[in-house]
Order: C-alpha cells, then sequence, then structure tokens
C-alpha cells in the first residue's frame, strides 16, 4: 500500500453530506485552514429543497406555517434537541450565508423568510418545505394562485406522471391538466433517465426540439410543469429559452431518487469551494482517527491501495446516520464508526423500534445519536466532552428525526454552523 506526505490543516470536516458541506463553507469564509474529506453518498440522490422544520410534535403530525414559531414550540417541548443549543439568530444567518454563497455558485433559492411553502411532489402530494430551488419556486405560486397549468411528462420516465398528479390533485386544483410527449431523440428507448435528457438540453437544438414537441399541448396554459430535467449546470437558462420558445412559465417538479436536483447542489457546492480548501478527499474513506499525544487529531483517509494522512487540531464529525455511515447497528448497540463515540440509545435493541411500523410517534431508533455539549462536542457518560477540540454537526446528532419532523437541511446547516463557531472562538481564546 502507499502512503503519501502527511498534510497539515486547522480543522478536518468529515463527511460530504449537507452538514460537511455547509461545516466546510462557514470553516471557510472565516479563514479556517480546512481540509474535508468524505463520500458525498446519498445526498446526490436528495431533492434539493431544504426544509427548516415542518412537523412538530410529531406524534400530533402538526404542520407550523412558520417554522421559526415551530421551533420555539419544538425547544420548549424537546430541550435536548439540536436546535435548542442554537439561537434562532444564528439560524437565519446561517441560511443567510448558504443561500448566497450557492447563489453565487449558479444554484439560486427562493423563500419567504418566515413562513414554509407548499410545493409539488412527483406523487402529486404536496410537500412542505423552507427554501425551493428557484427553477420550482414557479410551482409555489401557480399553486398558491391555482393557475390555469400543464404537468408534462415523458414516455420512459420511471416514477413520474403527470395523469397522477393532475389525479391527486383535481379536487384542490381543478386547472391541472396532464401530458405525456417523448423527449426528443428517445422514441425507441424504453426507459430514459433524468441525467441523460439534463445533458441532452445542454444543446440549443436539443431544447428547440422540446419546445416543438411541446408547442401543440399548451393551449390556454398559464405555466408548464416538468420533471427536474432541465439541465444541470445552467438550468435558468434552459428554463428561461424554453420560456422564451413556448411563451409561457416553466417550473420543475422534484423527481423520486435519483434526482438532478441533488447532483444540482453538490456541483454548486463543488463549485463555489473549489480552491479554497486547503485540501479535499472527494469520495474517500475516512478509515480512522485518533487524538496525538499534543491534542492534534490524526486522520487516516484512502482505501486498500492509497493511505493519506490528515493532522489538524480540530474535527468536525459531518458522517451521518445509518445510511450514511457515522452510526453502525450491530447485533447489541449502536456505534459511531470513527472515533467509536458514546451513543445515545435505548437502553435494549427491543427497545429501537415500535411495535407498530408506521407508529406516528416513530421509532426510538431515530432519535439516537451523539448527544453534545452546548458547543456540539460530543461528551461522555458523565457529560464532558470527549476531546477538546471535536465537533458534530447533522444527523448524526441525538434527540432528532429529521426525516419526520422535516428539519433535514435546517438541522445540518444551523449544527455546521455552531459547530464552526464554537471551533472559531475555541481556538481563539
Ligand atoms: C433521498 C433523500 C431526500 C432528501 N430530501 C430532503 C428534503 O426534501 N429536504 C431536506 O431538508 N433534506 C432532505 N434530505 C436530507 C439532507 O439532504 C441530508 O441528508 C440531511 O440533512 C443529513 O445530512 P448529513 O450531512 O448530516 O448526513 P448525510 O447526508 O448522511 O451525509 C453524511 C456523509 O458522510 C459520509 N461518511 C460517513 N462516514 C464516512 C467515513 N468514514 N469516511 C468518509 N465519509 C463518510 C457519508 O458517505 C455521507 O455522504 C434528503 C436526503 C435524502 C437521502
Amino acid at each position: 500500500m502507499s502512503k503519501s506526505e502527511t498534510v497539515t490543516c486547522d480543522l478536518t470536516v468529515i463527511g460530504a453530506g449537507m452538514a460537511g458541506m455547509a461545516a466546510t463553507l462557514f470553516a471557510v469564509n472565516r479563514g479556517v485552514k480546512t481540509i474535508q474529506a468524505g463520500r458525498s453518498g446519498e445526498s446526490v440522490f436528495a431533492s434539493g429543497l431544504l426544509d427548516l422544520l415542518g412537523i412538530h410534535p410529531i406524534s400530533a403530525s402538526k404542520w407550523w406555517d412558520n417554522p421559526w414559531a415551530g421551533i420555539d414550540a419544538l425547544v420548549h417541548d424537546m430541550p435536548d434537541h439540536p436546535y435548542a443549543r442554537i439561537q434562532k439568530e444564528e439560524i437565519k444567518d446561517a441560511f443567510t450565508e448558504l443561500l448566497s454563497f450557492l447563489k453565487n455558485s449558479g444554484h439560486s433559492y427562493s423563500r419567504y423568510t418566515d413562513r414554509n411553502v407548499e410545493i409539488l411532489t412527483a406523487l402529486g402530494t404536496l410537500k412542505t418545505t423552507y427554501c425551493v430551488p428557484d427553477t420550482m419556486w414557479g410551482a409555489v405560486k401557480a399553486l398558491a394562485e391555482k393557475r390555469d397549468c400543464l404537468i408534462v411528462s415523458f414516455n420512459g420516465l420511471k416514477g413520474f406522471s403527470a395523469r397522477m398528479i393532475a389525479g391527486v390533485l383535481h379536487d384542490r386544483w381543478p386547472d391541472l391538466r396532464a401530458v405525456r410527449i417523448a423527449f426528443p431523440g428517445t422514441d425507441r428507448l424504453s426507459e430514459v433517465y433524468p441525467e441523460f435528457m439534463a445533458n441532452a438540453l445542454v444543446t440549443a437544438e436539443n431544447r428547440q426540439k422540446l419546445a416543438e414537441a411541446l408547442k401543440p399541448h399548451i393551449k390556454d396554459a398559464q405555466v408548464v410543469g416538468m420533471p427536474a430535467i432541465l439541465g444541470l449546470y445552467r438550468c435558468q437558462k434552459v428554463i428561461a429559452d424554453l420560456e422564451a420558445l413556448l411563451g409561457v412559465s416553466i417550473f420543475e417538479i422534484p423527481t423520486m431518487p435519483p434526482a438532478i436536483t441533488g447532483l444540482r447542489l453538490k456541483e454548486a457546492f463543488d463549485q463555489g469551494l473549489r480552491n479554497k480548501r486547503e485540501n479535499y478527499f472527494p469520495q474517500q474513506q475516512v478509515l480512522k482517527a485518533r487524538q496525538k499525544s499534543n491534542g492534534d487529531f490524526e486522520i487516516i483517509i484512502g482505501n486498500s491501495i492509497m493511505e493519506q494522512t490528515v493532522v489538524s487540531k480540530g474535527v468536525i464529525l459531518a458522517t451521518g446516520r445509518f445510511i450514511g455511515g457515522g452510526l453502525q447497528a450491530d447485533r447489541k448497540r449502536i456505534r459511531e464508526t470513527i472515533f467509536d463515540l458514546p451513543v445515545c440509545q435505548p437502553e435494549k435493541r427491543t427497545q429501537w423500534h415500535r411495535e407498530n411500523l408506521l407508529d406516528k410517534q416513530g421509532h426510538p431508533i431515530n432519535m439516537a445519536g451523539l448527544e453534545t455539549d452546548e458547543e456540539f462536542r460530543p461528551i461522555d457518560r458523565d457529560g464532558m466532552p470527549v476531546y477538546d477540540l471535536l465537533f458534530a454537526a447533522g444527523s448524526i446528532l441525538a434527540h432528532q428525526d429529521w426525516k419526520r419532523m422535516k428539519c433535514g437541511s435546517g438541522l445540518a446547516i444551523a449544527t455546521a454552523y455552531a459547530a464552526v463557531r464554537a471551533f472559531v472562538h475555541r481556538c481563539r481564546r
């Protein structure tokens, strides 16, 4: 096995999901010499929507129009939830900084600052979220105003049926029509994929062909909804061109995973952070890490062919849960996979799940994770930080169920912000 030279930095961020990307962004913006290592994994499948808080309490399925009011209630009822360790103003600052970065990287979002919005899904259901990519924002307005709208699906594109969307929403949105057409150049294909379609629309010729195929179906429609396949990099340009050719507004609807929307987010981070990190080890596994006698961390990154050693003062652990790989469950207990940190979890395995799979309260295993102090440093059984400069962010944290509470990206962004702030504060003492 070959070993490369040791590289050093102030901070190593482990993980390349939303929490890892956000932590790296906040760190480099504050002049911290940062190395990031991690697989982006399943985050490339994400919808691209940024939830802040949708539901609380889970058991009552109470939806919040105003996520900030929801956070007030949540912090009151669940003082251990990670949001309880961050001031609301800081969460707002974190979102402002992240959205401004994404805009400068060519991936703009829209939101109402203090209200959630509803957005169409590929199933025809409505999803409540906080920030919406600009390419989907038209759906929020069209739905609110019940505009005359045509939804388009494509032969061979799995998991997206315009007819189903229009059917499910018919009572709520009667002026919704559906059409299914062939995507240019795919007449003989039984299956087409979002990535292929997005790449095809790079050329003006294919955009022209798509507009020609759509034109006869527009009729009285004021707005057209299409699956999120309208380009990978310059989607605003693709949409503007199609709008000009068709004379109607166009919005996108997130598709089922794997989705172009997650890839766009990943590309925006990669593009915007290029040359800002000391080093980046994308799609690399952190194999092990330990604290050296001088207090620095030594982190081994690599695979069976090559290993790289990183030495840094601090670490932000943003390795996610079971799917991401930050947590692992064996027959007896749940483990944290890199430092073997204590994991807050039910006492016995039999308590991980409730009897009813669809129990409205969710399952205790989903609340398992790392407990931290006020500065997002994982703590031991006595409530003391395990390491002075080890922080954790994102879904690996305990006392939250982001899927059910609809707070996935918000939790990742806010806790990444707070962890970086704490690291910087400690280093400057
Ligand atoms: C299909 C899907 C749809 C989603 N939809 C939404 C949505 O609509 N709205 C919303 O707000 N959020 C959504 N999310 C959630 C959001 O994208 C984040 O997944 C979530 O916020 C948690 O982020 P995270 O960074 O903490 O963890 P993860 O996203 O799990 O990222 C952790 C990363 O760390 C890496 N890692 C773990 N261990 C190691 C190791 N030893 N070495 C190197 N790398 C390692 C993993 O590979 C992974 O990529 C969705 C997620 C998925 C998967």
